[in-house]
């Protein structure tokens, strides 16, 4: 269906708003619109279920990695997680609890996702067709699309030929046995790390083909005991200050990403002990050893990663990968390595944010014509020529330290505000103005070269110009007091008489 098309389908829906995604900051969004009165929205989503990527990640292993006292909404603790570092089935189950509790069960739209979005100047609305030709037009639309909903596959030669299986770790094959299997990951980030110590058990063999070493710090998991869950239940009060106390232990660790590489020299050494401890192989320590500055890519925890590639049914391969043939891996030096399955661990397309051609504003401009240099926004909310188009997760707020959740509801509330702002004033547009963008922008980058994060590892935190357009680059609770109010000064407030309805 061309876009054309899919404007002229028939309109089922004339909404106020319209949210897209039902992970942790779609469910967040709606959550807040009940909680403030507002009832006249949608949620849609293309799976069958909430929970985004908690829903979507289901590999053996998949856990949190941010402690769960910290990693849920500060208005909905949760007494009975069973570990610092929840499974991942606990915190779906959380978030399908949320949805349940807050009402927002006649609010979704399950299995229809977005296929276009484009703005009409004349009405001031926002016109949506999903790929199944179902049309919705609303005043506004928040974006709760997160930067890690779409799986990225390298491009290997010869894949197609492969025989074997093959799968990525975001679309994990659980009907596909590895019990005695010869099996490769391409891959050793945050994943990875996760699901390789959970499958060398099991099968016969394990290659898993690394690129850059990760840096890795102990994760320390631990179960939460009953009796302590007895006390969260009773004094929710010794909850609010565990999760007070995380937050600023993790907060604390922005100092060695942005001002001191004391800091982090520090921290890189207690990673190389912990190598030390647990490989004992010299040529394995060299090769899993980074040879970047600590906190450039992203740090990750475990504690049962390096003793996994210790195993002796194990091998790290760190040639790179010259073909796959039908049965097998041949890498750079000439090797064939034998395989009936390839997981790909190889992460997410984090660099558009939003798909191509989906997202049209003001004169039919497609929002990535209005990136020319990667994502940007104001605050990371507001996009110029985007009028009442609202992101969450959007450009640069994302975190290496600390807990997005503290973002989500940051933005959450900005919305609230510009939306109540919008309905006193009378306004059915407001459109964030370039020069405030620019002016945002230029700040934020200048701030960004000083971090380690622009230290000269390449990192899937930096687009093809080498520009970081993912990370905040500062303390989390400066983010939320920018965004503690919406500011018309720095927006073109409108009213157009042919969008009262
Ligand atoms: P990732 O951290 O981006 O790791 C991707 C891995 O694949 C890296 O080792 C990368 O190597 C490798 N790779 C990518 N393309 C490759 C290619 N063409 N050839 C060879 N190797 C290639 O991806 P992820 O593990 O899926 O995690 C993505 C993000 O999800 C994380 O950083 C994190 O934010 C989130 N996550 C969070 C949790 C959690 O507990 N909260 C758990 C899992 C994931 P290079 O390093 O050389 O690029």
């Amino acid at each position: 269906m061309s876009f054309e098309d899919k404007s002229m389908a028939a309109v089922r829906s004339e909404i106020e708003g319209l949210i897209i995604g039902a992970g942790f900051s779609g469910l967040c969004m709606g959550i807040g619109l009940r909680t403030a009165g507002l009832h006249d929205f949608l949620i849609l989503d293309r799976a069958s279920e909430v929970g985004g990527t908690w829903r979507d990640n289901h590999y053996p292993g998949c856990a949190c990695d941010i402690p769960s006292l910290l990693y849920s909404y500060s208005f909905e603790p949760n007494p009975d997680w069973t570990r610092l570092y929840a499974p991942q089935s606990e915190i779906k189950a959380y978030l399908q609890h949320c949805a349940r509790k807050y009402g927002l069960q006649p609010h979704l739209r399950l299995g229809e996702e977005l296929a276009t979005l484009s703005f009409d100047e004349r009405a001031d609305r926002w016109d949506a067709v999903t790929t199944g030709g179902t049309r919705y037009r609303a005043r506004w639309v928040v974006s709760g699309m997160g930067a890690l909903s779409r799986p990225a596959y390298p491009k290997i030669t010869g894949i197609e030929r492969f025989k074997g299986t093959t799968f990525h770790s975001a679309e994990w094959r659980h009907d596909h046995d590895l019990t005695g299997k010869r099996v490769a990951v391409i891959g050793t980030g945050a994943s990875a790390v996760q699901f390789v110590p959970q499958i060398a058990p099991r099968v016969a063999r394990l290659d898993v083909y690394q690129r850059t070493a990760p840096w890795i710090m102990s994760k320390a998991d631990r179960p939460i005991h009953g009796w302590e869950r007895a006390l969260f239940r009773r004094i929710p009060m010794l909850q609010r200050w565990s999760r007070l106390a995380i937050y600023w232990r993790l907060e604390s660790r922005l100092l060695g990403f942005l001002l001191s590489p004391t800091l982090m020299r520090f921290a890189a050494r207690k990673a190389r002990r912990q190598i030390e401890r647990q490989v004992a192989n010299p040529e394995l320590r060299r090769k899993v050893t980074p040879d970047y500055a600590f906190g450039c890519k992203r740090i990750l925890l475990s504690d049962d990663f390096y003793p996994a590639l210790c195993r002796s049914n194990v091998s790290l391969v760190t040639e790179s990968i010259r073909e796959v043939t039908e049965d097998s891996i041949l890498t750079a030096e000439g090797q064939q390595r034998p395989v009936d399955a390839i997981i790909f661990g190889t992460g997410f397309q984090t660099r558009d944010l939003v798909p191509h051609g989906v997202v049209r504003g003001v004169g039919g401009v497609e929002l990535h014509e209005r990136w020319p240099n990667g994502p940007e926004a104001f605050l990371g909310v507001s996009v110029a020529g985007f009028p009442n188009l609202f992101f969450l997760l959007g450009p640069n707020t994302g975190l290496a330290h600390n807990s997005m959740v503290y973002m989500i509801e940051a933005q959450v509330r900005y919305v609230l505000g510009s939306l109540s702002a919008m309905k006193r004033a009378g306004w059915s547009r407001v459109d964030v103005r370039p020069e405030a963008q620019r002016r945002f922008n230029e700040s934020l980058q200048s701030r960004m070269k000083r971090t380690i994060w622009s230290s000269g590892c390449q990192s899937w935190y930096l687009n093809e110009q080498g520009r970081n357009t993912l990370l905040w680059p500062g303390f989390t609770f400066n983010y939320r007091r920018l965004t503690s109010r919406f500011r018309p000064r720095y927006y073109v407030c409108e009213t157009r008489p042919e969008s009262v309805t």
